[in-house]
């Protein structure tokens, strides 16, 4: 072998055999790791000594790869979020799935940038889109683009309506000169708007948020006034964002009323399905789904109900070419020719605000391969018969108290005790709260229905068993009774 004068370096491994070595026991590793994750406790905190091992100056020589995984495996595996634990139910949090680690491993090993190009995994996202729009009743106008989560999905959804439905190009003359827009949801609609109406230029204000009913819905006759009232007042009302599960409670408001309003008057809806819009793979839920197909775009994700692993979320635009319309750019760097790598447009670019993108289409195309649309449905529904099962635990029970309607797969509850008064009753919940998350029993969250703050179990596990839910409603009453007879 001749040494080569220049000292030309590379990331690659010196040793390739050594660096199999260490791969192949990091797979075997992760693949444990998730095979004894009910052994474990739900959640723990990172230990001082961790926190003390990982706090060093910026590292300019290297580290042996073994040394490197080794921490990693001993200061860093150990504490996460514990979203994988089958006791896992709080915020909206997905799984995660074996077939998803090997389908990131291949990803990783590609290394494909999805902005476009003539390549396999292209065509795959159009595929694994395509079958998407199909499930949710779209036709073949529709597009769509896989991107971080249903923050960003929600926001480019309603993006491309502000475009379609300014009546001018506010791509070129920005909002300055023209009265200022409007976007409505119920009052239960998720905090994401308030980053969209911020990042659109419409300003927080420009978020109408209308009262609900007694299910948690949208008060559809509040929002025609509230839409008439501002028209009325020189304002701009652009688009309606309907609720396919409301992140408190799992409501879903009428997506038929919505459609028909939007029709009348000329404006953009967009569906925020992120927690319950993969609800449509069930029957159980057509009728309260009903005109969801009618959404002008709609928002889910694959990593909450979808239970795949970070960040995967998908929007749908009914309609491809307002989608387009709404990101477009030229540059001549960027210019087709026909053949070769880039032969078109970079397609996935002209649909949202990444140019670079990484292959998460291949996660979900692996999940729909492998376990097949109906058995998404089926655990899809199991998640909803368990939550039910949790629901009439709760009601069964005198010092427990369902605090809201359970429709689907959020259940919101409280510990309750005689002679208590709301502000005692919040502070013992939120107190059983704390307790059960640093016992590692179980991680439901919190929200306040109401005026009362209520243990929170928003349900997309596909690990969960109903004896899990009967080992939280023990724990629960077990912590509360004992914080009741400290006082
Ligand atoms: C989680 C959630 C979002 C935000 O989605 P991310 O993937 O966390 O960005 C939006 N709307 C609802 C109803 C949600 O539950």
């Amino acid at each position: 072998m001749t040494t080569h004068p220049l000292h030309e370096e590379t990331l690659d491994p010196a040793d390739w055999q050594a660096f199999s070595a260490i791969a192949h026991q990091a797979l075997q590793d992760a693949l444990d790791y998730l095979q004894t994750v009910r052994t474990r406790p739900t959640w723990q905190p990172l230990p001082d000594e961790a926190r003390e091992r990982l706090a060093t100056s910026i590292p300019y020589e290297p580290t042996p790869f073994a040394d490197v995984y080794e921490q990693a495996q001993r200061d860093i595996l150990p504490y996460p979020t514990g979203n994988i634990h089958p006791r896992f139910w709080g915020w909206v949090m997905g799984t995660g799935t074996a077939d998803g680690l090997v389908a990131d491993l291949m990803a990783s090993a590609m290394n494909a940038h999805l902005g476009g190009y003539n390549q396999s995994a292209s065509f795959v996202e159009h595929q694994v889109i395509d079958w998407f729009a199909h499930l949710f009743g779209y036709d073949t106008r529709a597009s769509g683009l896989f991107v971080s989560g249903g923050t960003t999905a929600n926001i480019t959804g309603v993006l491309v309506g502000r475009q379609a439905k300014a009546g001018f190009d506010v791509r070129t003359e920005g909002l300055a000169q023209h009265p200022p827009m409007t976007i409505y949801g119920s009052s239960e609609t998720h905090s994401w708007v308030a980053k969209c109406c911020d990042i659109l230029g419409l300003g927080q204000s420009g978020f109408r948020s209308i009262p609900i009913n007694d299910a948690y819905q949208i008060d559809v006759e509040a929002l025609t006034t509230a839409i008439e009232r501002d028209r009325a007042a020189g304002l701009h009302p652009i688009c309606v964002i309907g609720n396919a599960g409301t992140v408190n409670t799992g409501a879903i408001d009428p997506m038929d009323r919505l459609a028909d309003l939007c029709e009348q008057k000329d404006l953009w809806l967009h569906v925020d399905g992120a927690l319950g819009g993969l609800a449509v793979l069930s029957d159980q839920f057509e009728p309260q789904l009903k005109g969801i197909d009618r959404a002008d775009s709609i928002a889910f994700d694959l990593h909450k109900w979808g239970y795949l692993q970070y960040e995967i979320g998908c929007v749908l635009v009914k309609d491809g070419v307002q989608h387009t319309d709404a990101f477009n750019a030229q540059a001549d760097y960027l210019e087709p020719n026909g053949r070769g790598i880039q032969p078109s447009t970079l397609e996935f670019a002209q649909m949202g605000i990444q140019l670079s993108r990484g292959f998460r289409a291949l996660r979900a195309w692996m999940a729909v391969k492998t376990h097949g649309i109906d058995k998404l449905r089926r655990l899809i529904e199991q998640n909803v018969r368990q939550v039910q099962y949790l629901a009439k635990l709760v009601q069964n029970h005198e010092r427990l108290e369902l605090l809201a309607p359970a429709p689907m797969n959020v259940a919101c509850f409280r510990y309750i005790a005689p002679g208590l008064e709301t502000a005692a009753l919040n502070t013992i919940n939120r107190e059983i709260l704390l307790r059960i998350q640093e016992s590692g029993i179980a991680v439901p969250s919190s929200t306040i229905i109401g005026d009362a703050f209520a243990i929170r179990v928003a349900h997309t596990n596909h690990r969960t068993r109903q004896a899990d839910f009967d080992l939280l409603i023990e724990s629960i009453l077990q912590i509360g009774d004992s914080i009741v007879a400290e006082a």
